[in-house]
């Protein structure tokens, strides 16, 4: 239900937000009320510092739209939804209604932090074993079978978190919140080289379904670098939400076509992919709920960090990790020792989630004690300043710890993770001091690769988050109605109860890596937040090696060698793999300002924009 004394905020309200889509361009306006033609934003701002509200996503098109909806006095849900919404259009390989994602919101009116689970959800007849070829009884191929599939399609929750949150908080309706993403959808925007690198990359699975081929691949290539790209089937789906609201998407056409489409993808004759196909039913469609879940909290130096609780283990890690390093002086090491702390409380911190953590509706998550100062105590006690841990490290035991240095861990337990490099994340805050962190995915770049036909977005394939082979005592098996772990870590951090940092990235399971490491260098290392977003990252998630960027190899690897880490690089130089996370985040600061900041060179950069700029 939306609060009444949220409406009256506006000074105009419904009408203000109605002008939205008009003022986004300087646009000549057609009979029907549409942009015939306008200004596109492309112009990219890393960093913005001023006053009355800020949004950064890593699009400027998304960003915008989000501003101006502050301006016309929205506030940060109404703000957070349209930026999600325009994201579907121009970040359509990381991002839309065919996925879901964790919103965690700060309330200036209570002071309250509230999460919204938007979790891609498993069929309810999903079997165990759904992730094994029939043919051979061995599991499939993560690549190709499992990434491009019907099999992996999970219930998208996206849309439903959108209306929760807007319920919720929000002042706007959902049709005013599609509008700017209905105007950027069709009137097209600028091909930038990052999207045109990410449709290269995905050519011989987008070339696999004649949806995606006519969609994504118009001549037969990427759409080139500077034209304009649009998708007017996804403005009229937009268009039908905005009449509609979830009924044709969760009950009706959309949800019929959907299930159709994981059972029957719309194979080209060309393709010689094998795409296995899903078990979705309508009726899982109608069951979708999202979930209020209550924030992960931990306090590290003073500073509240709330975060995602499980289905992610975004909140329970990260929370984990920094207990441990609470127990060090971090801020008098040198900078390898403070390095070496973070990698191995990390990879602690992985051993426990690997072994704990998972949809708290079919398993006894213990989070109370993962995010236990006690427990972080013990587990503290296994980092050596002089070596580097042998990994991977066995998982704590929740069952018996009490502090002290003594106690004998668990067995090991350490499953593979698969690294996506999709998703996005935003951060919006409002002149109220209201804050909304909020990642949002598809899960791998381009998801299942499956444009749903004349819809215009794609289908997730998040259920590869769930472990392919059934284990009764993996917290992560595959179990219908089940919503496969996540990595995802939105998180607001208060200062003396008021907001201080709100920031959140991209990247599976291192978008923990990437928010522990930006909170470490911005508490522990002094670095500026926009020295936090730029600073070369590494991740150790409970593996031999530790996975990082070139940039972290180099400026960082000659002083962590001597301690015995060793080093991955993330991805082939030149290539989007190569990048760890595209985070943002906004930094409050005294008397009201805000310094938003936003990927400087990560993902081609990103947007950062305040409704007043400093002077
Ligand atoms: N599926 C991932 C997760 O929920 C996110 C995907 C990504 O960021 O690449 O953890």
């Amino acid at each position: 239900m939306t609060h009444l004394s949220r409406r009256t905020r506006l000074a105009a309200p419904g009408a203000a937000l109605g002008l939205t889509a008009a003022l986004l361009v300087t646009a000549t306006t057609s009979a029907h009320g549409q942009q015939a033609d306008g200004q596109r934003h492309t112009e990219k701002v890393p960093t913005s510092i001023g006053y009355g509200g800020a949004v950064t996503s890593v699009d400027p098109e998304a960003s915008a739209a989000g501003l101006q909806v502050l301006k016309e006095g929205g506030n940060a849900v109404d703000a957070a939804i349209a930026t999600a919404a325009t994201l579907g259009v121009t970040e359509p390989f990381s991002t839309g209604i065919g996925g879901g994602g964790f919103f965690v919101y700060y309330d200036a009116a209570t002071g309250q932090v509230h999460t919204i689970d938007g979790r891609e959800t498993a069929p309810e007849s999903m079997p165990h074993d759904a992730f094994i070829d029939p043919s051979t009884g061995k599991p499939y191929n993560f690549t190709p079978e499992l990434v491009t599939s019907g099999v992996s399609v999970g219930v998208p929750g996206s849309l439903a978190t959108w209306q929760s949150a807007l319920d919720q908080w929000g002042t706007t309706s959902l049709a005013q919140a599609l509008k700017p993403a209905i105007a950027v959808a069709r009137r097209g925007f600028v091909v930038d080289p990052t999207f045109h690198q990410q449709t290269e990359e995905n050519k011989v699975r987008f070339d696999a379904f004649t949806s995606t081929r006519k969609l994504y691949l118009p001549n037969g290539d990427a759409p080139k670098v500077g034209s304009i790209f649009h998708n007017p089937d996804l403005a009229n789906t937009y268009q039908l939400l905005a009449q509609r609201g979830l009924q044709p998407f969760y009950n009706g056409d959309i949800g019929a076509e959907i299930v159709r489409t994981v059972h029957n993808p719309p194979k080209t004759s060309t393709t010689t992919l094998p795409i296995p196909t899903g078990f979705m039913e309508r009726s899982d469609l109608a069951a979708y709920h999202t979930i209020d879940r209550a924030p992960t909290h931990v306090n590290y130096r003073g500073y509240d960090v709330y975060g995602m609780a499980p289905a992610s283990s975004g909140g329970s890690t990260v929370g984990e990790a920094l207990n441990i390093l609470g127990q060090f002086d971090m801020s008098s090491m040198s900078t390898a020792q403070q390095l070496h702390h973070y990698l191995e409380a990390s990879a602690l911190a992985f051993a426990d989630r690997g072994k704990y953590v998972g949809d708290p509706a079919y398993v006894d998550v213990p989070l109370s004690d993962l995010l236990s100062p006690t427990f972080a105590a013990e587990r503290a006690c296994q980092i050596d300043p002089t070596k580097a841990l042998s990994k991977p490290v066995a998982a704590g035991d929740v069952t018996s710890y009490d502090g002290q240095c003594d106690t004998p861990s668990a067995a090991t337990t350490s499953s593979g993770d698969h690294e996506g490099l999709s998703t996005s994340n935003l951060t919006v805050a409002d002149k109220w001091g209201d804050v909304v962190e909020y990642t949002l995915t598809i899960e791998q770049t381009g998801g299942s690769g499956i444009v749903l036909p004349h819809r215009g977005f794609l289908l997730n394939n998040e259920l590869t988050d769930f472990d392919a082979v059934y284990d009764p005592a993996d917290p992560n098996n595959i179990q219908g109605g089940k919503r496969p772990r996540s990595s995802i870590s939105p998180t607001i951090v208060l200062n003396n109860g008021k907001p201080w940092l709100a920031l959140g990235s991209p990247g599976g399971s291192t978008i923990i890596t990437t928010v522990l490491q930006m909170l470490v260098d911005r508490i522990d290392r002094g670095m500026t937040i926009e020295q936090a977003i730029a600073d070369p990252r590494g991740s150790q998630r409970n593996t031999t090696s530790v996975t990082a960027e070139q940039s972290f190899i180099d400026t960082y690897g000659p002083l962590l060698a001597p301690l015995g880490h060793t080093f991955s690089p993330a991805g082939a130089p030149g290539t989007t793999a190569a990048e760890i996370g595209a985070a943002t985040a906004i930094e409050f600061g005294p008397q009201g300002l805000i310094t938003a900041v936003s990927e400087p060179v990560r993902r081609g950069g990103g947007s950062a924009l305040v409704v007043t700029p400093a002077p």
